[in-house]
This record gives C-alpha cells, sequence and structure tokens, in this order.
C-alpha cells in the first residue's frame, strides 16, 4: 500500500457523523486503487453489503455495472488495471426512507485531489451517477440529461446511470443507453484494458 492508500484506510473524519446514524456504524474505508490503473470507475459511496465485505461494487449493483462494463469479476477487482474510487470511501448510512445517505462531502475534499493526481495513467474514466458526475464533469443537469450527452465526452469519459436495482425503471425509459452507449462503451473498456 502507499502512503495514500494507507492513511484513507485509517481515515475517521466521519465517525461522529456514522456513530449518530440508525446503523451506528464505524467508518471502514474501502480503499481500491493503484496508481497503474488505466480505467476508473468514479463512483457514489460503498452500500452496506460493501462496507462488510470491504470489496467496491460487491453487489448486484456491482454484477450490472461489470455487464456493462463487459468485464469479467477478475478483470474489475485486478486493482492494477481498475481503479474504483467514489466520492465517499465509507458507507454513510440509510436516511429515513432507508436509501442510502448522500456521500460525505468531506470526503471528496480531504482525499480526492490526492487521489487523482496519483492516478495520472487512466485513459477512461466511468462516472457512475449524480454525485460523479457532478464532482468530476462539472455539470449541474440531471443524469439523465447528462448521460444522454455521453457521445460529447466520449471516449476519455463516460456518464452513466447508477446501477442499482432502483433504475431498471430508468433503463426500460431510456433504450438507447442500452443500445447505443453501452456497446461504444464495451469497445473502449476492452482497449484500454487490453490495449
Ligand atoms: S467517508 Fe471519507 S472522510 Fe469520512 S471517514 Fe470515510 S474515508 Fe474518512
Amino acid at each position: 500500500m502507499t502512503d495514500l492508500t494507507v492513511n484513507i484506510s485509517r481515515c475517521r473524519l466521519c465517525a461522529d457523523r456514522f456513530a449518530a446514524t440508525h446503523t451506528a456504524h464505524e467508518p471502514r474505508p474501502v480503499v481500491w486503487f493503484k496508481p497503474s490503473a488505466r480505467l476508473l470507475i468514479a463512483g457514489q459511496a460503498p452500500g452496506m453489503r460493501v462496507h462488510k465485505s470491504g470489496k467496491p461494487f460487491d453487489d448486484p449493483s456491482g454484477d450490472r455495472l461489470r455487464d456493462w462494463l463487459g468485464l469479467s469479476p477478475s478483470e474489475f477487482y485486478d486493482k492494477s488495471r481498475v481503479a474504483v474510487v467514489p466520492m465517499a470511501f465509507c458507507f454513510p448510512g440509510y436516511d429515513a426512507k432507508g436509501s442510502d445517505l448522500p456521500p460525505p462531502r468531506i470526503c471528496g475534499t480531504t482525499w480526492h485531489d490526492q487521489v487523482m493526481q496519483t492516478l495520472d495513467k487512466v485513459e477512461l474514466t466511468v462516472l457512475v451517477g449524480g454525485y460523479a458526475h457532478k464532482y468530476h464533469m462539472g455539470v449541474k443537469t440531471g443524469v439523465t440529461d447528462t448521460v444522454r450527452a455521453w457521445e460529447s465526452h466520449a471516449p476519455r469519459l463516460f456518464p452513466l446511470p447508477h446501477p442499482s436495482w432502483r433504475n431498471t425503471g430508468w433503463l426500460k425509459k431510456n433504450p438507447w443507453f442500452e443500445e447505443n452507449l453501452l456497446p461504444k462503451l464495451r469497445a473502449q473498456v476492452q482497449r484500454v484494458i487490453h490495449g
């Protein structure tokens, strides 16, 4: 591990915030990157299942994301090629409706610039969900408009919706995503991973 990954792994900045949530959990940063990575998955924050396993996208959302990318689990979890860097490294807890709370802003302001500086081999960035769109692209548009404009950013950047089951209806309403965007994304992933 590098000094940076060790420091993030030991981070406790949100301990009080997490202790005050319904789950009263402790910080468990899920740190998953190496400087050699050429594909960056920029996501939102770990869910409860990932909080327990310590492995990013180790859940049904991850299965769907790997399908979108055309990657096997062994390819996806090869840190030397694929970095997974969410807007917050820890599970933020649940809101009153049982949805995940937003990623704590302090995580991005504390760690993100340092992480991005180490990832200087990245050739393709996949932005998963609205928080990542706003942070990395600086957009103010909603997820649908941002993803619909994917051709303006490809081939180095692909904005995606979150692969959660909650977005299954979105996928049905927006068939262009699977018909047009995903084939281009999979081809670019293969080029970057194996090129
Ligand atoms: S979410 Fe980020 S800032 Fe908060 S404790 Fe985890 S690593 Fe630290």
